[in-house]
């Protein structure tokens, strides 16, 4: 067996044989054709542009279709590599001078431009590269008469490996036969793990070395939630995880009983429960597993899948679809949370050295006011379609927020003045994922309309622990007594302001977890929506007071490990058994 470590892309388990996808190189005839063969090898040149050209438009269509206007964009910069003229001239030069055939003066010529764009030293450009591979690969596949090995084409039950897909593979993955998959290269919002996140299949990225050592028909693990791969496992392994597999399908089954029923305790105490999401399309999952509403919309993955700002007719256009949607329930929509791991050429926003304390989320919004403006226009022109709210994230200090909600009134007098409806009880909140607006919290609920906790934040700023950093990953807990305790403060202070307190960060999709925060009094949870029945089960399955109960003694104990025994003594079926551990990463490769 042989554990391969990646970055977690979409949580979930898979077991099956790989498909090693490795799109052949061709082989390029090379031939020398005479004077008068010139202008017909132009024009099979320029054939072959157009037939992909007209293949990439009905890719875009389909994408469109199938997972929204955002995806689809990613093949405007196809076609615009296509059209690259210099790219064009200097293949035709190569036919005219050298009198090369097609096939060879492209392969020239796109060799040239591969070369030219690996050395440029830019994530952009980086990222681009594989676009402009598979450009090149399809107009050779066209020039040669071969057929280019396409996912899509699937027809077994299969864990797709690759070096990288490109964004039309991932949008086009059969999800009737793909099981998993795992890629050598991406990040977490590389376009391969948004789309599988978006297509619920469970993947790995940044696997490095895995092509190296995988041979098609190897049996593979893939475990999205925790970012690994196994590759031919040891039978203790593949027996664990088959069990694990088992149990969320028996899950499942259970699960969907109860998808209408309301999260109550057995002493008829209401929690709201919201799912989080990040791409429109995810409103069917919000549907699927009966979120009341979306307590998250991570609006950034509208600019990070795009070459383009998006305009605020589109931004609006898709906030008023989506409260449309999903009304009488909310729509949260938190405003841009670019920088820290979440960059965007668009943005030009560049790496830094600390980027989790740099140039990130609300920072980075005051900062671009008219791009920041654009987006608070389109919400709030959204406002009057359904149950819109507003919250900024990574709120550090009173001033932030007063400078964020001052803008949001000019623009909301603007939009009035101009004659367009805004809901006049639209409401404002605040993220509370610094340590530093928690402490504030009493200050910053004389001016929120609500609180949402971003304990993936929140932890990583109180403990000191670079949240994407596997090294230090046993130290990020969210049952460290530090991280416990200011939740606690937050929500007493909720409490006594009376401005509601959500929970959004991926705490609130623990079952355990879930139980401990009801019990500290968080009013709703927010989640990815495939975790929700699991967080409802847990809190039908026992009473209000006990999870007070539970959540006073808690606060009481010193250490994370004293905390896990009470927890796993404590809470009762096999809720006692699912309590999460810290990452500890020795022992695997
Ligand atoms: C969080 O920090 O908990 C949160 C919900 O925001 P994100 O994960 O997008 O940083
Ligand atoms: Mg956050």
């Amino acid at each position: 067996m042989k554990i391969f470590k990646g970055i977690q892309a979409t949580p979930g388990v898979a077991i099956g044989p790989i498909f090693l996808h490795d799109p052949e190189d061709f082989w390029v005839d090379y031939q020398l054709i005479p004077d008068a063969g010139v202008p017909s090898e132009v024009e099979r040149f320029q054939q072959a542009l157009s037939d992909v050209a007209e293949d990439i438009q009905e890719t875009r269509s389909h994408v469109e279709e199938r997972l929204g206007t955002e995806h689809a964009q990613i093949f405007d910069t196809h076609l615009l590599m296509l059209q690259d003229v210099a790219l064009k001239d200097a293949t035709v030069e190569l036919i005219e001078t050298k009198r090369f055939n097609a096939d060879y003066a492209f392969w020239q010529a796109f060799q040239k431009l591969r070369k030219d764009f690996d050395a440029i030293q830019d994530d952009f450009f980086r990222d681009r590269r594989s676009d402009l591979v598979n450009i090149g690969k399809r107009v050779l596949a066209r020039l040669c008469g071969q057929e280019m090995v396409s996912l899509e084409h699937l027809n077994h039950e299969a864990i797709v490996v690759a070096h990288d897909l490109t964004p039309s593979e991932a949008a086009h993955l059969p999800t009737d036969f793909v099981l998993g998959v795992a890629t050598e290269v991406g990040g977490p919002t590389s376009h391969t793990s948004i789309l599988t996140r978006s297509l619920g299949i469970p993947a790995v990225v940044a696997t490095e070395t895995l092509m190296a050592h995988a041979e098609p028909g190897d049996l593979a693990i893939v475990d999205g939630g925790r970012g690994r791969v196994f590759l031919n496992p040891d039978r203790e392994t593949l027996e664990r995880y088959r069990a694990e597999v088992k149990q969320f399908r028996d899950r499942q089954v259970e699960w969907a009983s109860f998808r209408d029923l309301p999260a109550e305790t057995a002493d008829g105490y209401r929690v709201q429960l919201h799912g989080n999401i990040e791409l429109p399309q995810e409103i069917e999952a919000i549907q699927a597993y009966g979120a009341e509403g979306v307590g998250l919309y991570r609006t950034e993955f509208l600019y990070l899948g795009s070459d383009h700002l998006p305009s605020e007719e589109e931004q609006a256009e898709i906030y008023a679809r989506l409260a449309g949607q999903l009304s009488p329930h909310p729509l949260v929509v938190r405003t841009l949370d670019l920088g820290g791991d979440k960059l965007s050429h668009v943005l030009s926003v560049k790496p830094e050295a600390n980027p989790f304390l740099g140039w990130r989320a609300i920072r980075l919004s005051l900062a671009n006011k008219p791009l920041f403006e654009t987006q608070l226009r389109a919400i709030l022109r959204a406002s009057v379609e359904g149950q819109v709210r507003v919250m900024f994230p990574l709120i550090s200090s009173m001033e932030e927020f007063l400078e964020a909600k001052d803008l949001l009134v000019k623009v909301e007098k603007d939009l009035r003045s101009e004659g367009v409806p805004v809901d006049p009880d639209f409401k404002v909140g605040v993220m509370i994922e610094v340590p530093s607006a928690a402490l504030i919290a009493d200050q910053l609920a004389e001016e929120a309309d609500f609180f949402s906790i971003g304990t993936n934040d929140l932890i990583q700023y109180t403990l000191a622990v670079d949240r994407g950093n596997e090294k230090v990953a046993y130290l990020y807990d969210p049952l460290q007594p530090a991280v416990l305790r200011l939740i606690q403060q937050v929500t007493d202070v909720g409490f006594n302001y009376g401005v509601p307190v959500t929970v959004c960060g991926e705490m609130a999709g623990d079952p355990c977890l879930s139980i401990l925060l009801m019990g500290m009094g968080v009013d709703s949870l927010s989640m990815s929506p495939r975790l929700l029945p699991g967080v409802k089960q847990a809190i039908r399955s026992l009473t209000f007071e006990f999870a007070q109960e539970l959540a006073r003694t808690v606060l009481e104990l010193r250490t994370r490990d004293e905390i896990r025994r009470y927890l796993a003594q404590m809470l009762p079926g096999d809720l006692g058994g699912q309590i999460p551990e810290v990452v500890v990463l020795e022992g695997e490769e």
